[in-house]
């Protein structure tokens, strides 16, 4: 069986259009704990086995915007500029569909981002045995008509009532057919979701359980609220911090590397591999950040293989390793200790070079240096020694064991 997923994003999204936080646009394109609504609701769709094919129908203002948040998906197809109403944009979505004549449809509104693989697998399952089916939730709240005036007229029976949610799905034929008669039909009503078009169409749509969820954003603070349920779901992105500290003495030479800047100096300094102390903390925050031991772990002084390494290579490995458990570095933080040479001269540099090691902005990257009054080891100017920390995000459930 194959089945196309169609997602109508092509709304303006007005009505939400208020928050601060969709001050960038659509409101399906904002974004929602760190990733873009459409996003959220396409990844969905495509971690859902059995989908064979998604195609969003967008606003035709929107191909930028939808070009920055698509995933990197072969079954997603090209997007289909939508129409007036959410009616002509499903049936554009549906008549672009048609050459690929998949088996079955699943619509989906794009407001609707936190839709779980589990409602969109029911809704599929249900196709099997039902022309059409959508997922909806049984109704908690008892209903009131208001007689005007903000006063109650009547109270209504809530008893077998539904909220419909999407995904509503159908067998691809029938559902296209329907949707184009609906609009060849002068005398057809106006419809409020597919089902409603699918039921005037004679075809009977099941049931299926949605979720509280799986609802619908309009309001900024369906939105806030969106973004609480993903700040608290397993796997939601949080900060991490660790820190670093190392010391290397100095001996003959006539340079040193500091955060990956080569500084002339009277003297050098000694280890293994390029004794570049602040990228050795820095690697030691950052692998203290993900509780993935420490650089002597990973890169062990014993092994001729670093023997006189560049320190970058220990730095781009803990970035690496970040990168993996889904995590991104958030900002970190360098201080040097000595009394010479001196930092000030060569501190974008460092900053420079660690941002671009990193992959990160230099906005990201502070970098700091301070004498320790002529006392103790940097005192006597016999070594130098750094701290860092570091701040990553990582998800929540993330483990580097
Ligand atoms: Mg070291």
């Amino acid at each position: 069986m194959t089945a196309a997923a169609l997602i109508v994003a092509a709304g303006r999204g007005t009505r939400a259009g208020q928050s601060p936080l969709l001050r960038d646009g659509p409101k399906q394109y904002a974004p929602l704990a760190g990733r873009p609504a459409l996003t959220r609701a396409m990844s969905t769709y495509l971690a859902t086995p059995g989908i064979t094919s998604l195609t969003v129908v967008i606003h035709p203002d929107d191909r930028a915007l939808y070009d920055a948040c698509v995933p990197d998906d072969a079954r997603i197809r090209p997007p289909v500029p939508g129409g007036a109403t959410r009616q002509d944009s499903v049936r554009l979505g549906l008549e672009a569909l048609a050459s690929s004549e998949p088996d079955v449809v699943l619509i989906h509104d794009a407001a609707r981002p936190l839709v779980t693989r589990d409602i969109v697998a029911r809704v599929l399952a249900a196709l099997s045995t039902h022309r059409g089916a959508i997922a909806a939730e049984p109704l908690a709240d008892t209903l009131k008509r208001d007689a005007g005036g903000g006063l109650i007229g009547t109270t209504l029976p809530r008893a077998g009532l539904w909220k419909a949610q999407t995904p509503q799905g159908f067998r691809f034929g029938d559902i296209l057919a329907a949707h184009q008669r609906a609009a060849s039909d002068p005398g057809a009503p106006e419809f409020t979701d597919d089902a409603a078009i699918a039921e005037w169409a004679g075809i009977e749509v099941a049931l299926v359980p949605g979720s509280a969820r799986n609802f619908k954003i309009t309001t900024a603070e369906d939105m806030t609220m969106a973004e609480q349920l993903l700040a608290s779901s397993p796997g939601a992105l949080e900060p991490r911090t660790g820190t670093g500290f190392d010391v290397h003495a100095f001996c003959e030479g006539d340079h040193v590397w500091l955060a990956g800047v080569r500084i002339p100096h009277e003297r050098g300094l000694s280890a293994h591999s390029d004794a570049d102390a602040p990228l050795h903390a820095l690697t030691d925050a950052l692998l203290g950040a993900i509780a993935d031991g420490d650089i002597g772990q990973h890169f062990p002084p014993s092994d001729p293989a670093w023997k006189g390494a560049p320190s970058r290579l220990f730095l781009e490995d803990a970035a690496r390793r970040i990168a993996a458990l889904g995590g991104r570095i958030v900002n970190v933080d360098v201080t040097i200790l000595c009394e010479a040479p001196r930092i000030g001269p060569h501190r974008d540099a460092m900053r420079r070079s660690i941002a671009s090691i990193l992959g990160i902005q230099v906005s990201r990257v502070g970098v700091k240096a301070s004498t320790t009054e002529r006392l103790g080891f940097t005192g006597r100017k016999e070594g130098i020694a750094a701290l860092a920390s570091a701040t990553v995000m990582v998800p929540s459930d993330a483990s580097a064991e």
